[in-house]
């Protein structure tokens, strides 16, 4: 599971850190176009490292970009094909570059390697192009031959291609969604994710097929169940038989799983130690067979690994990509240990039975005894797949159930990243424009980063750890709506802990008011402001948004005015919060059911939920904060280009000293890992 951001503001602390100041090429701003805002994350402490844990990353590092194309591919079919062809008529056009068609053109380039593929990465939508199709066939005759070389001499297929990829990119009811969560709607088959594949377009996969293929696998009474279809496009043969196409060496996505393991070989030879060495046997042996018990096999090596210095993901991890939750997309992070900051999330994760024990909800659903909950905070040194460029903030890992209760699971936070978002928002006006008053302004600069830091590790240390399931029930009981409750109840538990006077006690908040920022912005976010990453007259369809949505707005519907109120002025509307503690109360007794839910896996309580509180935008509301956020010109979405790695060879070849550098551009490295 992962936490993405959870305010696009992120904070608005005062940068004291003083990270950057010494290094005069460092620009944390790199490019901005759409929606997007691409910035720069510094690995600080990187200089410092052994040769050996330089050496170590770098492996690591290359084995972490060289899956990048699966996840184009997953994505959607025809995305690896269309990145190749426009980056073809990318580097050879020689047209007026200041024309609108060609500047056009260029951001919708920009987005399709920001999305991994041709859907907005974050509402799955599909981007529309503002450049004429005029301009694409001209570019397209032009240069088919040169993307595409077997094309030579053969018009027919030349059309078709063409016609094909015009329809793709330009038509809107053509694939409009990655992954469709619309009530009532086949999930499958209105969802363009690559997961899923008919050979027959007459005879489509059917959601109802999908879930039958997979309930048959499923055995009630087995304890430690694979996670089924984790790592397989499920396709349907012409005769209408279904077969799991594995993704692993000699089969599907082979090439590229190849190339991932002979970086993990490298890297091996280099670990820290042989808890290390071992788990990357693991995951080789695993990619090599793609079996799945390996692959648990593996994930229980890695969990236990708490040690290292270095640690890194990668593999076939999370599942939002698929409407059902079962297909994983492929990620990578490379990272080593924050010390200073991990004492922070020790604190909190070596108290886990003390917060389990006096949550708010009923005894039966909770664990007797937490296990193994480890946390700590990372400075990330790579990201790959579906962690870059758009970045989580915090992982908790693996995410295999029986797993988590027997072994427990391995949470972090990338404290590299949320500074760099911090540093971002400074002095943009968001505060100014949405916030009720001075009081709350001045109260997140004191406490913002805090709150907001303090949020995610109790969210993946204690939240997502927390609470058991009765017997019987299984993991999937929710089914679409599994990812929403799951988040709402990491961030429930989170929130309730933030204001409780054992936060004060560990020494983890200065005193009993500081909590109010992280409340205060939760709310404003909640209910207003995240809907800035909505266009006019969506749904809210993210299961993070859901969750938060839900949780903001179930608490004002259940509390009147007491606890916290929207509130005009100026035709403005701002969230005020009255009674702190009466929120705490909110959230709380709002745990309490979503635990419930999920622990009995009562479907319809959390379809009702997620529908009536999660779902719907009220319209006026949404134009306002629309209209609002646009005067600032602010960009919602952020993400990173990652640093260079460049091995110091001797004349033999060996590795001397690995040297970063933070110049590259956006274009420049997308271009460089699509040509790789
Ligand atoms: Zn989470």
């Amino acid at each position: 599971m992962r936490n993405i951001l959870c305010t696009s503001i992120a904070s608005f602390a005062l940068y004291t850190n003083t990270m950057a100041q010494n290094t005069q090429e460092f620009n944390l701003h790199v490019d901005r176009f759409a929606d997007i805002e691409v910035l720069r994350y510094q690995v600080p402490g990187f200089e410092e490292l052994s040769l050996q844990q330089k050496q170590y990353i770098y492996y690591l590092s290359q084995a972490a970009v060289a899956g990048r194309d699966i996840l184009f591919d997953q994505n959607n079919r025809y995305n690896l094909t269309i990145r190749t062809l426009l980056e073809t008529m990318y580097v050879n056009y020689t047209g007026d570059k200041t024309s609108n068609d060609f500047r056009q053109f260029e951001t919708y380039l920009k987005q399709v390697w920001f999305a991994n593929g041709i859907h907005h990465h974050y509402s799955t939508d599909k981007f529309t192009p503002k450049f004429s199709k005029e301009f694409f066939t001209e570019q397209f005759n032009a240069f088919a031959e040169k993307a595409f070389p077997h094309l030579i001499g053969d018009a027919n297929t030349k059309t078709m291609l063409r016609e094909k990829f015009v329809s793709v990119i330009f038509d809107p009811a053509v694939m409009p969604k990655r992954v469709n969560q619309a009530e009532g709607a086949d999930l499958i088959q209105t969802s363009a994710n690559n997961y899923y594949y008919s050979e027959s377009e007459e005879n489509p996969l059917t959601q109802q097929e999908v879930e039958d293929f997979y309930n048959a696998m499923r055995n009630p009474d087995d304890k430690t169940p694979i996670s089924y279809g984790l790592n397989s496009r499920l396709e349907k043969l012409p005769s209408g038989a279904l077969f799991e196409n594995v993704w692993r060496l000699y089969g599907m996505y082979g090439e590229q799983i190849e190339t991932i393991i002979t970086w993990l070989e490298k890297a091996k030879t280099v670990a820290e130690n042989d808890s290390q060495k071992h788990i990357i046997s693991l995951l080789i042996e695993y990619y090599k067979t793609g079996d799945l018990r390996k692959f648990d096999e593996y994930s229980i090596a890695w969990v236990h690994d708490t040690q290292s210095h270095v640690d890194f993901v990668n593999g076939f991890i999370e599942t939002y990509g698929d409407p059902l939750g079962i297909k994983a997309s492929w990620e990578s992070i490379v990272n080593f240990k924050n010390v200073e900051a991990t004492k922070r999330a020790e604190l909190i994760c070596s108290n886990a039975q003390w917060f389990e024990n006096h949550s708010p909800v009923d005894s039966q659903f909770k664990k007797k005894q937490v296990k193994g909950v480890s946390a700590k905070v990372i400075t990330v040194a790579m990201l790959g797949g579906d962690c870059y460029p758009a970045t989580p903030i915090g992982i908790n890992l693996p995410n295999s159930n029986w797993i988590r209760e027997m072994h427990g699971s391995k949470s972090v936070t990338i404290d590299n990243i949320t500074d760099a978002y911090d540093r971002a928002s400074q002095g943009n006006g968001f505060a100014e424009e949405f916030m009720y008053s001075a009081v709350e302004i001045d109260r997140r600069k004191r406490y913002g980063k805090l709150g907001d830091d303090l949020h995610t590790d109790l969210h993946e240390c204690v939240g997502h750890g927390s609470g058991q399931l009765l017997p019987g029930v299984s993991q999937d009981a929710l089914k679409a709506y599994g990812a929403t409750i799951e988040e709402a109840r990491a961030d429930l538990f989170a929130l309730y802990y933030l204001a409780d006077p054992k936060l004060v006690e560990l020494g983890l908040l200065p005193h009993n008011e500081a909590f109010k920022a992280e409340y205060y912005n939760y709310m404003m976010n909640g209910l207003l402001t995240q809907l800035i990453r909505i266009e006019q007259g969506k749904d809210i369809e993210e299961s993070h948004m859901r969750n938060r949505a839900l949780i903001a707005r179930w608490v004002l519907a259940h509390n009147g005015a007491n606890a916290v109120e929207i509130v005009e002025r100026d035709g403005n509307h701002f969230v005020r919060v009255n009674d702190y503690g009466a929120l705490r109360t909110a959230f709380g007794n709002l745990l309490a059911e979503i635990q419930r839910i999920k622990s009995t896996g009562d479907y319809d309580a959390a379809k009702a939920l997620v529908e009536q509180y999660g779902v719907k935008i009220d319209p006026t509301l949404h134009a306002e904060v629309l209209a609002r956020y646009k005067t600032l010109n602010l960009a919602p979405y952020k993400g990173f280009v990652n640093p260079v790695y460049t091995p110091v060879l001797n004349k033999k070849g060996d590795i001397l000293d690995v040297k970063i550098d933070y110049t590259e551009g956006y274009t420049e490295q997308m271009l460089r890992y699509g040509k790789q």
